[in-house]
């Protein structure tokens, strides 16, 4: 086993600030390297191996706590997790007079207020105003993540925009318009940070040729492992995002 397998994923970030390699940890146990501008990626690797056994600790800590947490699969979760914000928020249900369904967010609770009189349809309603909701968070969160990473990679694109689309994560534009999934908000950030990487490096190359290939693996070494990894992320999306 080569050492990449066995180590944890992870998001690389690039700063121009920072003097030297930091590891940060997200409360939902998605990891961040950032690393000064010109320090060579391929590094990293060997240092989160260094640090291998303070990480697996940290992750198996919080590992215990979300085992913990409830069901965020149901129609009606009582949790919504975004891995790539590394933010929870408890979900309550509660009925009311009202015709429409309401959503309000406080820190790290959402209230959901659907009609007494449609409860029967209820599961829809609210999957479709928590659905409303994740686009905004989209729009709010991914487009400027996108827009930075173009800055540090310096790959720039003319527009960017959400779709709400059933089998694409990305795509690029021979116009240079990015196309982001709302459902990226789901995966760990390592995986969002790669689809970031894999469409802006096709503004240079409109194909999967191995120059297309070369370039990506310079903004990000571990690309083979993360591609993999992007076609079985379907797991991470909750079942209220298909209805
Ligand atoms: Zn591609």
């Amino acid at each position: 086993m080569t050492v990449s397998q066995t180590l944890p994923g992870y998001v690389l970030r690039i700063s121009s600030r920072c003097k030297r390699v930091l590891i940060k940890v997200s409360p939902l146990g998605e990891i961040e390297v950032v690393i000064p501008q010109g320090f060579d990626p391929h590094e990293v690797p060997a240092i989160l191996q260094r640090r291998q056994s303070w990480l697996a600790a940290h992750l198996s800590k919080l590992e215990t706590r979300w085992a913990q947490a409830p069901d965020e699969h149901a129609l009606r979760p009582s949790l919504i997790r975004l891995r790539a914000l590394g933010r929870r928020w408890q979900v309550e249900h509660s009925a009311c007079l009202n015709k429409q369904v309401r959503l309000k967010q406080e820190d790290e609770c959402l209230q959901v207020r659907y009609s007494r009189a449609r409860e029967a349809d209820a599961d829809v309603l609210i999957s479709q105003r928590l659905q409303k909701w994740l686009n905004e968070q989209a729009r709010q969160h991914l487009l400027p993540w996108l827009a930075q990473t173009a800055r540090e990679l310096e790959l720039p694109y003319s527009k960017a925009c959400i779709r709400a689309q059933k089998t694409r994560w990305g795509s690029c534009s021979a116009k240079k318009v990015i196309s982001l999934n709302r459902n990226l908000l789901f995966l760990p950030p390592s995986l969002v940070r790669y689809l970031f990487v894999h469409e802006l490096s096709h503004i240079q190359h409109m194909n999967h040729s191995c120059a297309y290939w070369q370039q990506v693996e310079k903004y990000e070494p571990e690309y083979q492992r993360l591609d993999a990894e992007l076609g079985q992320a379907a797991k991470y999306l909750p079942r209220w995002v298909h209805v």
